[in-house]
């Protein structure tokens, strides 16, 4: 089986690691994550204590890491109340996943980049590498991903690719005169093999809705 491969790579390259359990859907994975990275001069050395909820469907199904020890604060904003860990946007980490990410992969570009933002943010109150909120950090990301220049095109993108079937050899959604496959087409075409459109439309459906509220309350303080 491809996650239980994955997951013995991943106790190979983190010797602190050790399988806790398994059910039918899923792998515990218990263990010590050392972090030991220097970024502006800012250096983290230090210890967590996590639990990983590893799913056998990986990646339809994405990992959850839990702070069992307490080591972040609860008021932090990118921790939720079961004490999980806010490692970024779904989809994000699922394209990563569709493009080969090993576990061990995962561990590094997120969980150690998770902790040192947080040292970070609590010593300096910024984040080191850039913040994406919980509402905004989606638009964010897609914005990043089809290289748009701000949130309202991105926006306006998603709302007309969101429905609709791949079509190459038609004009991009983006408007640039461009066929698709010749546009965004290289960006877009993976979403449709990965089987990410439906992450997509419920992506877009949670920046509407946020979008709606944000206006209203604009709305109301202009009255
Ligand atoms: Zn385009």
């Amino acid at each position: 089986m491809i996650v239980r491969a994955n997951i013995e790579n991943l106790i190979f390259n983190f010797s602190d690691f050790y399988i806790d359990g398994e059910t039918n859907e899923l792998f515990i994975i218990f263990g010590n994550l050392y972090v030991n990275k220097v970024f502006n001069d800012f250096p983290v050395n230090k210890i967590y204590n996590i639990s990983m909820h590893i799913p056998k469907n990986l990646p339809e199904q994405l990992p959850v890491v839990y702070d069992i020890c307490g080591q972040v604060s609860d008021t932090y904003s990118h921790k939720y109340k079961d004490h999980s860990l806010c490692l970024g946007t779904t989809m994000e980490i699922y394209i990563d996943f569709c493009n080969g990410m090993s576990l061990s992969q995962w561990i590094d570009r997120y969980i150690v980049s998770y902790f040192f933002s947080y040292e970070h943010y609590m010593r300096f109150g910024e984040y080191p590498f850039g913040e994406r909120d919980h509402c905004l950090g989606p638009l964010e990301f897609y914005r990043e991903y089809f290289c748009f220049a701000d949130l309202p095109n991105t926006f306006e993108f998603l709302r007309k690719i969101k429905d609709e079937p791949y079509r190459g050899h038609l004009p991009c959604p983006c408007n640039s005169g461009k066929i698709t496959r010749k546009c965004h087409g290289s960006k877009l075409l993976p979403l449709f093999q990965f089987n990410a459109m439906g992450q997509v439309c419920k992506d877009y459906d949670t920046i509407f809705r946020m979008v709606k509220k944000y206006d209203e309350q604009n709305n109301k303080r202009a009255k």
